[in-house]
């Protein structure tokens, strides 16, 4: 434990700076600036606003408090920083068998609707998934065989007669 004993070297100096400079303060006076001294001199910067949050009413507590969240900000950082390795490398992530699950039942399903609902037969092509007006081979078909057809059907397509006949005129 580096860091707790760092912090413990720290409020130690601390308080012989404070007792050394301020020997004439009371004793709540004293405690007051050890702690706040402690507080600041504190590196981390989290740490820091979580034990002036706190407000420890000793050098003690200062102490204890400040080894208890330096711990927790170091698990956390630990934590955070394994997360997506563990995604990753990990295979059997429950999740992911979760997703397996559910895809083998959605399969078994859909096969299931395909044996009581056999999809729609297309009487043109003899193709499964669409009729006859949706046939990709009917429409091939259709647009090069009937292209006058489509053309008057198309009113954008429509070829306009009355312009030409009367630009002829004037
Ligand atoms: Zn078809």
């Amino acid at each position: 434990m580096k860091q707790g004993e760092s912090l413990e070297e720290l409020s130690r100096d601390i308080v012989g700076l404070v007792r050394r400079a301020y020997s004439s303060a009371d004793a709540r006076t004293s405690s007051k600036i050890t702690i706040d001294a402690f507080i600041n001199a504190i590196d981390d910067s989290t740490v820091r606003c979580k034990l002036r949050d706190s407000f420890p009413s000793s050098i003690e507590e200062a102490l204890r408090k400040a080894k208890s969240y330096t711990i927790n900000l170091e698990v956390e950082a630990q934590t955070q920083k394994h997360k997506p390795v563990v995604n990753v490398v990990c295979n059997t992530d429950p999740r992911i068998e979760h997703l397996e699950q559910q895809v083998a039942a959605l399969s078994e399903r859909i096969k299931q609707v395909i044996q009581n609902h056999p999809p729609v037969r297309c009487y043109h092509c003899q193709g499964y998934g669409h009729i006859k007006k949706n046939c990709p081979r009917y429409r091939d078909v259709g647009q090069q065989g009937n292209e006058n057809e489509l053309s008057t059907r198309d009113p954008t397509t429509l070829p306009r007669p009355f312009d030409q006949g009367s630009e002829r005129h004037q």
